[in-house]
Order: structure tokens, then sequence, then C-alpha cells
């Protein structure tokens, strides 16, 4: 283990600490820490092996922790744990030029902000700026500095994407002479990590073809573009690229195939023509069914378009009828003012009802979280108010559910005459990432013993872009997913996607019953549900598969057939 990472590691924590409003002197040690390390002479392994480390000024028992941790395993659990007590939006927030944690905490504080976009609005609708010590100046330069992480991040998280991709297509969309625009690429395809942006544009008229091409390089925010007469590459000052695909309503079918790729789906397709004598190119192809059509295949949904054997399975008929989120019966995975969520409990109640939902399973965290959860002696009185809104209706009902923490040996946080009060528990691990490969499988399998255990929480630990899944032995975990019936969750949290896409296929192939949890901490996080039901269909699911697509009768059901 280097110095610069250990270092790295140290300062993080003492940033982490700072967001959350920590003891100055537990920040500065921190501090203090990280640069006692670097001037550390020696080898860090040897130093920690002889005492010397130990000796050295400025370095504690909480800096030896973190050393040690690092070296054992190469990633320290404290630096974890605190990532999973913070917002995710505030750490992307950190990564702002010029923005300092104390200006996170006031933003976060005042106006209730916890993602990007949330920021990048009331930067530019004045909020920011009537902040005490912010002013229209730090407004202005909080935009430039969002636009610049889209400059220098080469992937970018799939709903910052899908939101700047909505609003590139609108001012596409209205451009004079363009009668139709489409997002195309990974997009479409819904993956995890995004890189350019893809449009499709249809023309009214091809003789204004030319002219639309110099329109398109005039869009606002364009700063730099290339490319000419179908094909043109725009440069947004906010960072983005997106390549524009200029076609004809005749032959809109074939362009927007193309232009979503992937190009291994493509390669088949292409194979397939060849071999059936089917010319593609220069032959009007108006919708993209028509394309699949003259290949003899069934329309193939852009999210299986991986070349992962979806083109055998349009020829043989056999693609599944993949999961829709108005095929979602109720609501999972959410966090009230129980725990770190701000929500209440009606509210939520109120939230789900008005967006179609006819049950929903809250689950603060139990009691061992670290970012503060419902303490078992709490349980009754949250219990009597879900009674209670359960009374006031008759068409919607609160599932008395838990996001329990697996320790380290596999029990869940709560005692079993407190689990038993619930009517469905949630198992995630949000301590101790760095266990070898076979205890944090030990640990998981263990907890899947226990007959409490309804749903496997976000069961890789990632943060997309920031931190690495734990290791684990996956296909241990769903073949006992399987065999004892525990469902497996799709995490919908946008920074989370977890359980993976190509991991939900194979546990779709194991027969293992997938949820798709919301793990919202408010009721804007609803939104996550739409993400994640991309991520299950990109994994093949049917509806018949998704826990949460059944009643509330069939959930507990479900819930209760756990063998003791
Ligand atoms: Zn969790
Ligand atoms: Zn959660």
């Amino acid at each position: 283990m280097d110095k610069p990472a250990v270092r790295q590691a140290l300062d993080e924590i003492a940033r982490f600490l700072e967001l959350k409003g920590a003891n100055p002197f537990r920040v500065r040690a921190y501090q203090n820490a990280a640069r006692a390390v670097m001037a550390f002479p020696g080898d860090l392994g040897e130093g920690l092996r002889s005492g010397e480390l130990a000796r050295v000024r400025g370095v504690g028992k909480a800096t030896l922790e973190v050393v040690a941790d690092m070296l054992a395993t190469g990633r320290a659990s404290a630096l974890d744990e605190l990532r999973e007590a913070i917002p995710s939006g505030l750490v992307e927030m950190m990564r702002i030029p010029g923005l300092g944690v104390t200006k996170i905490r006031q933003i976060h504080d005042a106006l209730g902000i916890e993602s990007l976009p949330e920021l990048d609005a009331a930067a530019a609708d004045g909020r920011l700026a009537g902040l005490p010590r912010f002013g229209p100046k730090t407004a202005e330069n909080v935009r430039k500095g969002i636009a610049s992480l889209g400059r220098s991040t080469e992937f970018r998280l799939y709903h910052h994407a899908a939101a700047e991709a909505a609003s590139v297509g609108a001012s596409l969309a209205a451009l004079d002479g363009v009668s139709r625009v489409e997002i195309a690429g990974s997009v479409r395809r819904r993956r995890e990590l995004i890189r350019d942006l893809d449009f499709v544009v249809v023309h009214r008229d091809p003789a204004a073809r030319d002219a639309i091409t110099r329109r398109l390089r005039s869009t606002p925010g364009v700063t730099e573009s290339s490319g000419a007469g179908g094909a043109v590459t725009l440069r947004f000052a906010s960072g983005t690229v997106a390549d524009v695909f200029l076609t004809s309503a005749a032959e809109f079918g074939l362009t927007w195939l193309r232009a979503t790729g992937s190009a291994a789906h493509l390669a088949r397709l292409e194979s397939r023509a060849r071999e059936r004598g089917v010319p593609l190119t220069g032959c009007g192809y108006p919708e993209e069914r028509d394309v699949y059509r003259a290949l003899g295949l069934a329309f193939v949904p852009p999210e299986l378009r991986e070349g992962a054997g979806e083109v055998e399975a349009a020829a043989r008929g056999t693609l599944p009828r993949l999961v829709e989120e108005s095929d979602l019966q109720g609501f999972l995975h959410c966090h009230s003012n129980y725990s770190d969520g701000t929500t209440t409990v009606a509210e939520w109640a109120d939230a789900c009802g008005r967006a179609g939902y006819t049950w929903m399973g809250l689950t603060d965290h139990g009691p061992a979280a670290f970012a503060g959860g419902l303490k078992a002696e709490d349980v009754p009185r949250q219990h009597a108010e879900i009674d209670a809104v359960n009374r006031a209706s008759s068409s919607f009902v609160v599932l008395k559910g838990v996001e329990a923490d697996i320790l380290a040996d596999g029990r869940l946080d709560y005692e079993p005459a407190t689990l038993d009060r619930f009517d469905f528990v949630i198992g995630s691990i949000h301590t101790r990432f760095g266990m070898t490969e076979a205890q944090m499988t030990d640990r998981v399998l263990t907890a899947m013993d226990d007959p409490h255990l309804t749903i496997l929480g976000h069961p890789t630990g990632r943060l997309l872009l920031s931190r690495e899944p734990y290791a684990i032995d996956l296909e241990r975990v769903l073949r006992k997913a399987a065999d004892r019936g525990v469902a497996v969750e799709v995490n919908a949290d946008p920074h989370r996607l977890d359980l993976d896409w190509r991991r939900v296929r194979e546990a779709r192939d194991l027969g293992v019953t997938v949820s798709i949890g919301a793990d919202a901490h408010s009721v804007a996080g609803m939104a996550n549900v739409a993400v994640g039901v991309g991520v299950a269909r990109k994994g093949w699911l049917e509806a018949e598969r998704v826990l949460n697509a059944r009643d509330a009768d069939g959930f507990r059901s479900f819930a209760r057939s756990r063998p003791a």
C-alpha cells in the first residue's frame, strides 16, 4: 500500500467528517495524520509492525487502524462507512472546484439540496446567491464548476446523462425544420455509465439538410462542432458531447437502430442480413420494427441490445416480456424521519398512493446503522403510527419493514423478538466492507439462514464511480437466495444500481425473485424506481419475477413463507 493512497483516504475521512459536522478536533486529527503518514520515512507496513509508526507525532489509534485496514484489505472501512452515511450527491459536490465543505453544509442545511441537478437549479434561480456569504459571483462559479465536472470525468451516471439528454433533445427539437428528435445510444439502452449522448434528428425536407446542420452548430450552449452531412458531433459548454444523426422520416427506423447500438447487437443484425440476403442501407425503413421484421426477428427492446443472445431469442420468439414501471403495485425500500429520511409515514403513504401504488414497504435503518437507525424501543411507536395511517385508508396499505444491518457475523441488528414485529425485513451490509471474499460470503449466507430475512439489500455495496463492490461470491449467494426463497434487491438509487444488470440476468436464470427498491430518503427519491426498472429490464426480467409487482397479500405471503 503506497503512502499517497493512505494519505488520500485519511484526507477524505477528514472531509467527510467535516461534511457531517463532526468535532473539529477529530477532523484536524485526520488531516494531521495524513501529513504525518506522508512524511514517515520508512515503509508503512514495517512501521506498523515495529511500532515506529505509532510513535510518530500526529498518528493516533484511529489512524493506525486505517493504515492496518488498507494494508490488509486495500480499503479503509472507516471511509466506506462514512460514504454510507452521507448522501452521494453531497460527495459529488465536493468535486466542484472552489466549493468547500463549509459551503456544501450550508447549502444542504439551508436549502435541503442533495444532488447536482438541484444545486444547478438553485444556482440558476437565485436561491444560492441569496445565501449568506454566497452572492451572484459564487453562484455563477458553482454553475461553471458543475459544468467542468462534466468535462473532467469521462463517464457520468445514467441519471445525470438522461437528464442532460432530455434537455439537449428539447433544444434540438426546437430547431427550425426539425420534425422529430429521439435519444439513442447508451442512454436509450440504459447503460449505468454514459460517455457521450446520441440523437437522431429527422428533417422535414432533405433539401434543407445543410441548413439544419448549420443550425445544429448554433444550438444554445454549443462551443465546438465537427462532422458534416448526416452526422454532426456537438460539444457543449457543459462538457457534454453529442453525436447527432440527421435522417429523413423514410429512413428513420434504420438510423435510430444504428445510432442506438450496441456494436455487438448491430454486428449480429448485419451478419443475419448477409445470410438472408436482406439489404439494409438505402431501403427505407421508417420504423425500427420494419428492420427487425425484414430480418425475421421480433422487435428487440433497446435495453436488451447488448449482443448477449437477444438476436437469437428474437429469432426463436422467446424474448421475455420485460417488466414495466406500471407493473409495480408496491413501493419498496424507503426511509422516513424515524431514521435518516425526512419524510413522515403519512407523507410517504400519501405520495405512494397518489403515484398509483396500492401498498408500500417502509424500511428505516436498524439500530446499528451508522447513519442513525430506528431503536428497538421506538419500533412500537412507529408501528402505532403506521396502524393509524392504515386505518385512515381502505385502498392503500403501509407494510412494516426495516432495513436491518447485517452485522459482521451475519446476524441482523435486532433481537428475534423485535424482528418478529415486522411484516418483512431487508438485510443490508453497511459496515466492514474490507472482509475477504470467503468471510463476506459467509456473512451473507449466514444472514440468509435467518427466516426473518425477506430481501437482501444492495447485494454488492458498490457506489458507481466511487466505491468498488465488496469481495463476495455472488453466485453462491444467488443460488442460496433461489433455494431459500430470499429475494435479492435491485437497488434503484442511481449511484448504486446494485444488483448490476449483468448479474440480474444471472439471478433470473437461477430462479431468484427480485425486488426493485427505491432506497428513497425523501419523496423526490421516488423517481429512482424508473431507473431501477431500467436495470431490471436490462437484466431480462419479467414482471412475474419481481416481488413488488405482486399485490400486498402476495408480498406478505412471500415474506411469511421463509422456512424457520
Ligand atoms: Zn442500505
Ligand atoms: Zn436504504
